[in-house]
């Protein structure tokens, strides 16, 4: 949320609303703020992360990255699984698989792609941001990784082609 006025300077007054009016003329408001993820079908499961870092906690989710442009969400979707796992991914080759919201975090909607199954995962190294690349199996996904907004699909990716079980996690 912007809590300063963008021509002045001057705070916003609190409670803040959306849209926010400022004392010189300027309102301002908040914008949705797109995300996207890829399921990325390895084996029987699925490419995650795991994220470090400030906006980190340590939760598992999905690869992928803001909807910027002048790109388009492909492109933004191929980069982000690029910097994030080190896999090259084909714009071309992704397609619309759901998108997710939350009611507690209405702004942020996620689109999730969906990738070819990979037969091999490149190298990786762990940095800063992403500190464990791994694979996500079983149906019951959706309950050890509830928290994450990115992994909402999971479940139902999973039941879809009966890859029922226990979730499991495995550092790849
Ligand atoms: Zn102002």
């Amino acid at each position: 949320m912007i809590l300063y006025c963008r021509a002045c300077g001057s705070p916003f007054r609190e409670p803040l609303a959306n849209p926010r009016a400022c004392a010189c003329g300027v309102t301002d408001r908040d914008n949705p703020i797109a995300r996207v993820a890829v399921l990325v079908p390895v084996e029987n499961g699925v490419l995650v992360v795991r994220r470090g870092g400030a906006g980190g906690s340590g939760h598992l989710s999905l690869p992928g990255g803001f909807v910027e442009t002048p790109q388009t969400w492909p492109e933004d979707a191929a980069r982000g699984v690029c910097s994030e796992t080190g896999l090259d991914l084909d714009p071309a080759t992704l397609t619309l698989y759901d998108l997710v919201a939350r009611d507690w975090r209405p702004a942020h909607a996620v689109l999730v792609a969906k990738a070819p199954p990979l037969v091999e995962l490149p190298r990786f190294t762990p940095n800063e941001d992403i500190v464990e690349r791994g694979i996500v199996y079983g149906s019951r996904a959706r309950s050890r990784l509830l928290l994450d907004v990115d992994l909402t699909g999971i479940g139902d990716y999973f039941d879809a082609r009966h890859l029922s079980g226990p979730s499991a996690f495995r550092p790849a």
